[in-house]
């Protein structure tokens, strides 16, 4: 049944557009919109952002039309480049959005002309300082049901032709902040316009009171459950599952894993019922930003052949963090939001075994306090060995990764997970769980994969300080052994996590939830 909404008018199809825009930009043969709440380089707070930021140039390559929409949060708005109003409308209560398009800043090095962004201006709902879901306590805001709600609606609109001279075929919406875009349109007259919809992390949902269903524009209907209805309240997550054409997340494991009550969060049935819609692809990596050969932000570049500048490049992190100056203490890194998801209490737990066994360790990121705090009293009890940076610094992560001798991201869950990537290609060797992206990149050295030099770095299995402290022993016996570990370094950094191929796959996705394009060659 399409029920109408009253604040959302339907306007005329477009004509077909499969020649190169009104803006004379070269069409692809798949017109979509990608809807996110964070892209690199403008705003970001942890992957998405650069899977948001990449993903386009990649489809564009691929064939595919590709346009951003995005919430005008400062930072978002500020770097818009070329920016002008095509068009508004009213959220469902009252408040107007003007709708501009820009060009988002090039990647330096990048190929390709300029992404092109539609931003929702809504200063009432985004013009706040900082994180962009939080407030200064890190308390989610109490208006953030309104403020994803005007993407998802910003979405449908923008699919529906407020743009004259270009609509999507298709939208592509991620995570619970573009979650309720399939809905939107699912209950707006028109044609139907598929939805795919990517999970990154299913731990966050955007689950909000029933009392603000009335606020979202949505039927009565939808709040079933068949519908975005979860337990008693209203869930933008379920919302993306529930109504899109076909669903994704960031790797094959993760797909496997979220069909289970122990990572599916209450919604492994939804997604068991969706199996043949769901697909997991595997995250990539922006070379032309994360590539130690041409990175501008490391003390030296090197690469595969020549690698005498990340001896460099660690010297000059161990001066930079307060570590002593040792070039045979294997360095141990984190660059993490810290989270109970990332499994730092263990990381916690073996300090003093990582600290006699001749490492150091060192701790850049943000979050949780308690974590922040015992990380803290870490670096206090092991001055020269031990050191913690709290913030969110961008480029301090490039030099990590560079003077890095070993990632640890020993994760409860993760979807993906970017930091391993960037440590393989940056000659860090990942030590991680088995666990969804994590186990999908990289390969524990035991004596097979050593032997036949498919080995990238160290893997334990089970959530338990005593399976991560033999995995820190692994890797401290490892890097006793020079010749092993130049052998596992170099395996790790030929490995390619290209997004041309993460870009074919998406594109199938969108040919197979297109019906009439399914015949479009992949
Ligand atoms: P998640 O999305 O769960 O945070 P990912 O590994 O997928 O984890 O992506 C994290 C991204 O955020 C990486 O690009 C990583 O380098 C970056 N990052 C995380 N914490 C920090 C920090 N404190 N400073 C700089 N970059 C960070």
């Amino acid at each position: 049944m399409i029920e109408r909404s009253p604040h959302c008018q339907a306007t005329p199809s477009l004509p077909p557009q499969r020649a190169d825009d009104a803006l004379g930009r070269p069409g692809g043969d798949i017109r979509l919109l990608q809807v996110s709440a964070e892209i690199y380089p403008l705003l970001k707070t942890g992957g998405l952002a650069d899977i948001a930021g990449a993903l386009p140039a990649a489809l564009a390559t691929a064939g595919c039309d590709t346009r951003v929409l995005l919430p005008g949060l400062p930072a978002i708005r500020d770097g818009l480049r070329d920016a002008q109003a095509v068009g508004q409308f009213s959220l469902p209560w009252g408040e107007p959005v003007r709708v501009l398009r820009g060009k988002l800043p090039a990647v330096p090095g990048a190929a390709g002309s300029p992404v092109l962004a539609y931003l929702l201006d809504a200063p009432g709902l985004y013009d706040r300082p900082g994180n962009p879901y939080e407030d200064a306590q890190r308390r989610p805001y109490a208006d953030n049901h309104r403020r994803f709600a005007a993407l998802g609606w910003g979405a449908a609109h923008v699919a529906r032709g407020l743009d004259p001279s270009w609509a999507p075929q298709l939208v592509h919406g991620h995570d619970w902040h573009a979650g309720l875009a399939a809905a939107c349109l699912k209950f707006t007259a028109g044609p139907p316009v598929p939805v795919v919809f990517t999970v990154h992390n299913l731990a966050y949902q955007g689950i909000f009171s029933a009392d603000v269903l009335g606020e979202l524009g949505l039927p009565v209907s939808a709040f079933q459950i068949d519908g975005l209805e979860f337990h008693g309240q209203i869930s933008f997550m379920k919302a993306g599952l529930f109504y899109a054409s076909k669903i994704t997340t960031v790797s094959p494991t993760y797909a496997r894993e979220i069909q289970t009550p122990e990572q599916g969060f209450g919604l492994d049935g939804l997604l068991r019922s969706r199996r043949n819609d769901l697909s997991g692809i595997l995250n990539a990596v922006d070379t032309t930003i994360w590539n130690p050969a041409t990175d501008p932000l490391i003390a030296r570049t090197y690469s595969v052949e020549q690698m005498t500048g990340k001896a460099r490049c660690k010297a000059a992190l161990q001066t930079e963090a307060g570590l002593q100056p040792h070039k045979d203490a294997p360095l141990f890194t984190v660059v993490s939001r810290l989270t109970e998801q990332k499994g730092l209490n263990l990381v916690l737990a073996g300090i003093d075994d990582l600290v006699q066994g001749g490492g150091q360790l060192l701790v850049l990121g943000s979050g949780d306090h308690a974590l922040e705090t015992a990380f803290g009293h870490a670096a206090q009890r092991h001055p020269g060995a031990v050191a913690l940076r709290v913030g969110y610094d961008e480029a301090y992560a490039h030099r990590i990764f560079a003077g890095s001798d070993v990632t640890l991201v020993p994760s409860r869950f993760e979807p993906c997970g970017l930091t391993q990537l960037y440590g393989l290609l940056y000659g860090s060797l990942p030590l991680v769980r088995a666990v969804g992206g994590l186990a999908d990149t990289v390969v524990d050295a035991d004596l097979a994969t050593l032997d036949d030099h498919t080995a990238t770095g160290i893997v334990f299995a089970s959530f338990s300080e005593a399976d991560y402290r033999h995995a820190v022993r692994r890797a401290l016996a490892l890097y006793r052994q020079p010749r092993a570990w130049a052998r596992v370094r170099q395996t790790g950094m030929q490995q390619n996590f290209s997004w041309a191929q993460a870009a074919r796959h998406y594109r199938a996705v969108y040919a197979a939830a297109l019906p009439d394009l399914s015949r479009i060659p992949t």
